[in-house]
């Protein structure tokens, strides 16, 4: 311990931008529940407390007061105050200004952006999910002081601010700090008296914070008893019998900071080769960081009810929504965070809380349907990651996938509906990937199948453009793009068409083909006549060594990828537009018509066409072509 005599003076310092524009938001947005402020304070204060507590167990110096973790919560009626004291970690000068003027989370700011642009009550639920943080004082107090002695220092520093853009850190008076760690103070702004009272404030911690593993005690008044309001007292350890589902909803509650209904949980204790405890939960809606590029999950590891950390990757990333604990014995409580995910015995629980926690999904979505569907449509586009990238469970990942298809728009198949249902002689998975099951269904792709009745699964999420190209086949029937190469149709049985009336292409109509081959040849790779084709004249294919041509728009669109290949031009034979083209004489309409058959086809895929001002051009000479007549 060393005494720094070159102590810095009060400096002023502005709040990074993001930061500003949250505390505005959270001032500003009529948020209803103001409350959580507590909880997000109490949870900080807990994590302080176990992270002393572990680092405490390489150097006890640290924590010369002992590592039993302790918060408490002190109010004053007289002053308007309320105070949330922790014997934690605590923060140095460095880490007040860094911690509490920045926004670390790489995911906040997206998820601000969506709350932004939501409007009316879709708004306040975004907010709601929104982990709130240290910044949520300022929806109750006018300052806010923070008083810290990081563990193991002698100096002790406050931070101040009224939340309106700048803060300011001085040293505090040595009798003032707490020995190690960090006393809050709020300044309540008038019409948060409230949180003086002392039975809201007893209701509130018991409500949000009942399940913390750090006891807390309240004093009603600076010099009155602390009264302990919880216990600290880890629910997982607890028979199973002891837990009822209100237990469960608020601990999954206080270990995901998430105020949503659990859809799901998991709670179980492994015995054998390892021995732990998990405590798992799905949420019933999507955790604002979900889609951050980090894709982190947020399960937090103990060893023997000591908390380690919530950045070992416990389960796949796919399961990144998954809230809870595990908690083993087999863990020496010294390992070091960067020796975990080495550790066989954490490979080993990782894979056995992975694959419990999956055949507690497939038990659900065995047994209730509509659930299943709720978590589904809030993780189903995450977990068909693992289809792409976690080959040793990629068959139980496709069962438990639901699909929309032409059979079903709505969504629900299974891919076991899906080969149960299939035609005699098809020996593929149909599919077509897009952005919306509106422009899907419309697609001039589908008609062929939806003529011979074959079922096409409609696949919108663009993770769907990824499994579909390292993922041979379900149960032995190969996935294949309905955009991509030759559509094979002929070989599935037909009930409608006998195979001697398949109509044959007229030379009249190869002598067309030849000559779109060579009018569009350098955006085209070739033209030929469709099978696919019933309704519509043309559309447009990836060819059949080619990627398909979805993915290569999303991979365009992410500018990880350049140029895209060309498609093939495929043209209904049997269409009238097409057969009247092929017998025209006219060079000049020729050109025209070979030039907007090629943009029809673009545009049906949801592109522009070709080139927008020569296509305005060859419209409008076909029109005043038309009204010349
Ligand atoms: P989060 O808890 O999700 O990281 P917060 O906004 O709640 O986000 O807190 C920001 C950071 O401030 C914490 O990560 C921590 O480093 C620091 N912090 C807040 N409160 C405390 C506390 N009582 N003791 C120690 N550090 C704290
Ligand atoms: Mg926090």
């Amino acid at each position: 311990m060393t005494t720094m005599t070159t102590e810095k003076p009060r400096e002023e310092h502005a709040f990074e931008a993001d930061v500003s524009r949250l505390l505005h938001m959270m001032v500003h947005s009529v948020y209803s529940d103001r409350d959580v402020f507590l909880r997000e304070l109490i949870s900080n204060a807990a994590d302080a407390c176990e992270k002393l507590r572990y680092e405490a167990i390489s150097r006890p110096d640290l924590a010369p007061d002992g590592v039993k973790g302790r918060i408490l919560v002190t109010l004053d009626d007289a002053r308007n105050e309320l105070t949330v004291e922790d014997n934690g970690i605590g923060m140095s000068r460095a880490e007040l200004i860094d911690a509490l003027g920045t926004i670390a989370k790489s995911g906040t700011r997206a998820f601000m952006d969506r709350v932004e642009a939501a409007k009316g009550d879709g708004r306040a639920e975004l907010i709601g999910q929104f982990g709130i943080g240290f910044y949520s004082a300022f929806m109750v107090a006018d300052r806010v002081d923070v008083t810290s002695r990081a563990a193991g220092q002698s100096e002790a520093w406050t931070w101040s601010s009224d939340g309106k853009g700048t803060f300011s850190v001085e040293p505090a008076a040595a009798d003032e700090a707490p020995v190690t760690g960090t006393r809050i103070r709020l300044h309540l702004m008038e019409d948060a008296k409230t949180y003086t009272s002392r039975w809201s404030i007893e209701r509130i911690i018991r409500e949000q914070s009942g399940h913390v593993p750090v006891p807390i005690e309240l004093k009603e008044k600076p010099d009155a008893e602390a009264a302990e309001v919880t216990d600290g007292a880890a629910l997982w350890a607890k028979p199973k019998n002891e837990i009822s589902d209100d237990d469960y909803k608020d601990f999954y509650r206080s270990v995901s900071g998430q105020f949503d209904e659990p859809l799901l949980n998991v709670h179980f204790r492994a015995e054998g080769m390892h021995e732990y405890t998990a405590l798992a939960f799905v949420p019933s809606t999507q955790p604002f960081d979900l889609f951050d590029p980090e894709r982190h999950g947020r399960m937090k590891l103990y060893a023997r009810r000591v908390f380690i950390t919530d950045e070992a990757d416990l389960l796949p990333r796919y399961l990144r929504f998954v809230r809870g604990i595990v908690d083993t014995s087999d863990l020496p409580l010294n390992i070091s965070r960067e020796m975990i995910q080495q550790s066989p015995v954490f490979s080993a629980i990782r894979k056995g809380v992975t694959g419990r926690i999956l055949s507690a999904i497939e038990r659900l979505g065995e047994t209730d349907s509509d659930a299943y569907a709720k978590l589904w449509g809030q993780f189903g586009s995450v977990i068909k990651e693992g289809i792409y990238e976690d080959y040793e469970r990629r068959a139980q990942l496709l069962k438990l996938s639901r699909f929309a298809s032409t059979a079903a728009l709505e969504g629900g198949r299974t891919l076991s509906d899906y080969v149960a249902d299939i035609k005699d002689g098809q020996s593929e998975v149909f599919y077509i990937t897009g952005t919306s099951i509106e422009q899907l269904k419309a697609s001039p792709h589908l008609e062929g199948f939806k003529a011979k009745g074959i079922e096409v699964l409609l696949l919108t999420d663009a993770v769907d453009s990824f499994w579909t190209t390292n993922t041979r086949d379900f149960e032995g029937k190969a996935f294949k793009s309905v955009t991509q190469g030759l559509a094979d149709l002929d070989k599935v049985a037909d009930a409608q068409v006998p195979d001697g009336e398949k109509p044959t292409t007229s030379s009249e109509v190869e002598g067309f083909i030849a000559y779109l081959t060579e009018t569009l040849k350098d955006h085209v790779e070739s033209v030929r006549a469709s099978s696919r084709l019933t309704d519509s004249a043309v559309c447009l294919v990836a060819s059949d060594q080619g990627p398909d041509r979805q993915l290569e728009k999303l991979l365009q669109g992410s500018g990880r990828l350049k140029a895209t290949s060309k498609p093939v031009l495929e043209i209904n034979p049997s269409h009238a537009l097409i057969t009247r083209l092929a017998g025209l004489d006219d060079g000049d309409l020729r050109s025209d018509a070979a030039w907007l058959l090629l943009d029809e086809a673009m545009v049906l895929d949801g592109e522009k066409p070709v080139n927008p001002r020569a296509f305005a051009d060859r419209l409008g000479r076909l029109i005043d072509r038309v009204l010349a007549v």
